[in-house]
């Protein structure tokens, strides 16, 4: 199936089911996709096991494409709703990710500063104060959790290191509600290996997990674009409603896409 690769640092805008007008920021290679995970559903292809060396952006780079690309919509009355780090595999990865996110703040006030500073993240970096330190400091900062088990989390997104899913849910405790949990609802079959996280252990699990987390918001989802695995089942709107309203009946406010 056709998955795809972002080929610019900076991409877009385009218009986002869940961000509205939203501009792109790559930090990662524009030829290359680079992953903590291996998502069975990503739009980006399989994350490649590969010797080569990887070149990112460099922090100077990156806020001189943006700031031209903000000053340029600034002089033409051209406005945006989001800047959102996403692209070709997890922002967060960036060494200077930091850096970045002061820099982009600081463009921002200056040139757009309607619009907010989105990262979306599969939430592998948080044993890392500074990236921990620069999420806590966007307007969205959404994280990925697309399971209530760690079987589950394993099949589908596949993390590359050694991070347990405990782990990562003990890091999204400790933003204490700040953030945005993202979901992505999926049944299917990978490596002879067959998934479901709608089923209800799977759903009942994750809610609990939503109490102890705490977020300002859920936003659910199912597959939109192709994806690397075939043997992937998009689920109906009935039943991502029906999760819908059960976040909502704990307190949080859900999102549907
Ligand atoms: S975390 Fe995001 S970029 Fe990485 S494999 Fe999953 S969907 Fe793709």
């Amino acid at each position: 199936m056709g998955t795809f690769l972002f080929n610019e640092i900076i991409f877009g805008p385009v218009s986002s089911r869940r961000l509205g007008v939203s501009l792109g920021i790559n930090l990662l290679p524009t030829d290359y996709k680079f992953c903590t995970f291996n998502c069975v559903y990503c739009e980006c292809g399989w994350t490649l096991k590969s010797d080569k060396k990887i070149k990112l952006p460099t922090a100077a780079e990156v806020n001189e494409a943006l700031e031209q690309v903000l000053e340029d919509y600034n002089q033409k009355g051209k406005t945006i709703d989001s800047i959102t780090f996403a692209g070709n595999g997890e922002p967060t990865i960036h060494p200077d990710f930091e850096k970045v996110i002061d820099d982009t703040i600081a463009s921002r006030n200056r040139f757009m500063p309607q619009a907010l500073i989105s990262v979306l993240s599969n939430a592998s970096q948080l044993n890392k104060p500074k990236v921990t330190n620069a999420l806590a400091k966007v307007d969205r900062n959404i994280l990925k959790l697309d399971a209530g088990t760690e079987k589950t989390y394993q099949l589908i997104n596949q993390a590359q290191s050694h991070l347990k899913f405990d782990k990562i849910v003990d890091y999204l405790k400790n933003f204490q509600g700040n953030l945005i949990i993202q979901t992505l609802f999926i049944r299917g079959e990978h490596g002879g290996e067959k998934f479901d996280n709608t089923t209800e252990a799977e759903v009942s699990a994750w809610l609990k997990l939503l109490t102890e987390i705490k977020p300002k918001s859920v936003m659910i989802y199912p597959i939109e674009r192709d994806t690397p695995e075939e043997k992937l089942e998009k689920i109906d709107h009935k039943t991502l409603r029906n999760i819908a309203l059960r976040v909502e009946k704990l307190g949080f406010k859900a999102e549907m896409y």
